[in-house]
Parts: structure tokens; C-alpha cells; sequence
């Protein structure tokens, strides 16, 4: 087969065929990430249209918003896992809370006080974000949360796993 009718058939199947049109995510997963441009979570995941739902915002923080977001994802569009992905070099882990606050103060000109999501250490951050999700009870599957981070330098994606407690 040539390549022009290998990409006709995909286009047939993925983007104009069923796996398009069907609203529930047929992967039945949910990808919570950082909403930073240099993570394409659709090509480093090898997801197409209608495979999963992408969850983005600053940090891919697991915030009241993607909580809700992944609830109606779960609850009412089928989705099962969790996959939680957060990447090196994240503007949330290079600044705090109060220089963010302070900087979108000053561009403003309008006090600034939301909660955004910094942190220090970015396996922490992952760790938290896929703890608050299991913890959280509008979800209708907890059981298949995971944790990982993007080196973006390296090019390369490794899961976040548990840490062995000290005692
Ligand atoms: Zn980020």
C-alpha cells in the first residue's frame, strides 16, 4: 500500500470514521497535563481524535477545575484511568506563589491572590496531584491513577511511582 492511501485509510478510520464521531472517549482515559506549548500530549501519547480526553492547565495541577473536568469525564462520558502528567522545566516549579501573584499584580495593575498551583519539588507535585485524585470522591474510578513526568530534555516519559515511606 502507498503512503497516500495508508494516511487516506486513517483518515477514513480516525478522523472521519467512528472513533471521531463518538463523543465517550473510546481509550476510556483522561490525561490530566500542563497547558505548556511544548507538550503535544496528542503526539507524544499517540492518542487520535475520540481516544481520550486531555485535561490541561498551568502545571497540569490537579485544581478544582480538572477535579470537575474529570468527574463528568468518569461519571457521564465513561472514562476510567487517570493518567497524570507533568513535565521538567514547568513554570510552577520555577517560580513561588507569591512572585507569580506579584508579577500578575503588577501587569494588571489589579490585586492578585488565587491559589496557582507552585511547588518545589516536581515529583512531589505529581505525587500530590495523584493522591488528591484518588482521595477525591467524585470520581467514579480511583483504582487506575497514575502519576508521570516528561523530561523534556531527554525526550523521554517515566512513571512517578509511590515512595517507599522511611519507617
Ligand atoms: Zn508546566
Amino acid at each position: 500500500m502507498d503512503a497516500i492511501d495508508h494516511v487516506v485509510m486513517n483518515a477514513h478510520l480516525h478522523y472521519l470514521g467512528m472513533a471521531a464521531r463518538v463523543i465517550e472517549p473510546v481509550m476510556k482515559l483522561a490525561v490530566l497535563t500542563c497547558m505548556d506549548a511544548r507538550i503535544d500530549a496528542a503526539a507524544l501519547l499517540g492518542l487520535r481524535p475520540g481516544d481520550a480526553h486531555v485535561i490541561r492547565n498551568a502545571g497540569g495541577r490537579a485544581s478544582g477545575d480538572a477535579l470537575r473536568s474529570l468527574a463528568i469525564s468518569q461519571a457521564i462520558l465513561g472514562t476510567r484511568e487517570v493518567m497524570v502528567l507533568h513535565h521538567t522545566d514547568c513554570a510552577l516549579g520555577r517560580f513561588t506563589e507569591s512572585d507569580l501573584a506579584e508579577r500578575i499584580t503588577a501587569a494588571t495593575g489589579h490585586p492578585f491572590a488565587e491559589e496557582l498551583g507552585c511547588f518545589t519539588d516536581p515529583i512531589d507535585a505529581v505525587l500530590e496531584d495523584v493522591d488528591r485524585l484518588r482521595g477525591y470522591t467524585g470520581l467514579v474510578h480511583r483504582d487506575k491513577v497514575r502519576g508521570f513526568m516528561y523530561d523534556l530534555a531527554a525526550n523521554a516519559l517515566r512513571e512517578v511511582l509511590e515512595r517507599k515511606s522511611a519507617c
